[in-house]
């Protein structure tokens, strides 16, 4: 709908570099953007729904498109099955609000489990999950740093039990409730849980 949109100046060099973790100034030529930003702030991950898609890292951004507003989604593991599902999340929480806006499926680059910020790993360990361990690469500066194990040994045996928060954990099956997921106990309290895998 040409004439509904705000205008471009500025928005579009700034809005899609800047990374969900980050806080999004409401400055007043931002207030279509800050909006709906703020709106898919309900938006839950299908399969963690404590976890909202910008702490997951999924929304990538909102911007000024040919054609209007665009929102633009990375989702996480391509054979999910709840890639499209998170699609349609997106697409029903923009109409609800009637919001018009176009969702953008951007696969490269990946999604990695380091663009989940600080708040979507705590949410995790509350909900029993253990936090994704940093995967390592080099995937910017931008990327949240999260504080390094002290022992050198591999990340596979460092997962702290979202419990006890105990290191002395063993890794049961490499697949856990989901593909994304490996199945842990924790042999201090003696529960088990799910750990998301780093990707
Ligand atoms: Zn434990």
């Amino acid at each position: 709908m040409p004439g509904a949109r705000p205008p471009a100046s500025g928005l579009v060099a700034s809005m899609p570099t800047r990374l969900p973790e980050e806080p999004i100034p409401p400055k007043q030529a931002d207030e279509a953007f800050f909006a709906v930003w703020n709106l898919l702030e309900s938006v839950a991950d299908p399969e963690i729904p404590v976890v909202n898609l910008r702490e997951m890292g999924i929304l990538r951004a909102v911007r000024d498109g040919a054609d209007g507003l665009e929102v633009v989604i990375t989702p996480t593991y391509s054979g999910c099955p709840a890639m499209s599902q998170m699609h349609n999340d997106v697409v029903h929480a923009l109409s609800n609000a009637g919001v018009s806006a176009q969702v953008l499926t951007q696969l490269a680059p990946a999604w990695s489990t380091d663009w989940m910020t600080a708040a979507a790993h705590d949410k995790l360990r509350t909900y029993g999950i253990a936090p994704p361990q940093p995967t390592g690469c080099a995937a910017g500066a931008n990327v949240v740093e999260f504080a390094a194990k002290k022992r050198a040994v591999s990340p596979e045996q460092t997962v702290a039990c979202p419990q006890c928060g105990s290191d002395n954990t063993t890794e049961i099956s490499h697949f856990g409730s989901t593909a994304c997921k490996a199945l842990y106990r924790c042999l201090s309290c003696q529960e088990t849980f799910d750990y998301f895998k780093p990707y």
